[in-house]
């Protein structure tokens, strides 16, 4: 399964919030199998959402897209992805529901725009927050608030998966041109992904479906470099 993440906020565009949004994702879909292929942050306006959904949307399964949920001015997800499908935006009877059953709000507290989601969306009640997520055709809109964009997807997990792949790391102390013909030769040895992570040490990760390939990589490399002490 190949998947995309947007990210929505003009604070993350100048660095004032950090993505950890994008992170968090990236990271549970890779442990469930999944591919991420883009990870993309876009200003909170409604045309560049619906620009990029609508793209990633008939490119990849599915979609994934936080932020820029709440009923404040800002807040401009829901029509962006409205328009990206081609769909109005309706206040949901079911999520007025849940938030004033379940939720705990009564309908006086709710202000305006609350609960709006593009027509015929499922409804993704937010159980740490207000504003409802939903799932529209592939792509699955999240708020921005870290913790409520978590438990949200917490209910939505299972519907992402793949084929598990398995990464195994070796540190090396030698600068990374010195490695290039070794990394050359285990790219052709094995069946496996090889990266090469340059920092204070050079850490060359290897990854593949195939469990017992990315060790034996791993194990070829480990051998013929000189190793970080510990
Ligand atoms: P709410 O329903 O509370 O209005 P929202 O879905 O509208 O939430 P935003 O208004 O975009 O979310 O952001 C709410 C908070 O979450 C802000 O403090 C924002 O900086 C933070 N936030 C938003 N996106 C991210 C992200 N990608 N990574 C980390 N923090 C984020
Ligand atoms: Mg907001």
């Amino acid at each position: 399964m190949r998947v995309a993440v947007v990210t929505v906020g003009d604070e993350l565009l100048v660095g004032e919030t950090v993505d950890t949004n994008a992170a968090w994702l990236g990271e549970r879909l890779r442990d469930r199998g999944v591919t991420v292929e883009r990870m993309t942050t876009v200003p909170d306006r409604t045309a560049d959402i619906a620009r990029v959904v609508n793209e990633y949307h008939a490119d990849y399964d599915a979609v994934v897209v936080t932020g820029g949920l709440g009923p404040t001015h800002d807040d401009v997800t829901v029509e962006g992805v409205a328009a990206a499908f081609g769909r109005d935006v309706v206040r949901s009877e079911e999520a007025i529901e849940w938030l004033t059953e379940q939720g705990g709000y009564s309908h006086e507290e709710l202000a305006d725009g609350t609960g709006e989601v593009p027509e015929g969306s499922r409804v993704l009640p937010n159980h740490e927050g207000v504003a409802p997520g939903c799932v529209v055709e592939n792509c699955y809109v999240l708020p921005g608030v870290p913790a409520e964009m978590k438990r949200m997807f917490a209910e939505v997990a299972e519907e992402f998966a793949g084929e598990q792949r398995h990464v195994v790391t070796v540190d090396a102390t030698e600068p990374e041109s010195a490695l290039l013909d070794r990394m050359a030769t285990v790219r052709q040895l094995f069946p496996v992904t090889v990266g090469s992570y340059p920092g204070e040490h050079v850490t060359v990760r290897f990854e593949g479906t195939d469990t017992e390939a990315v060790e034996e990589a791993a194990t070829w490399l480990r051998e013929r470099v000189d190793p970080v002490e510990e």
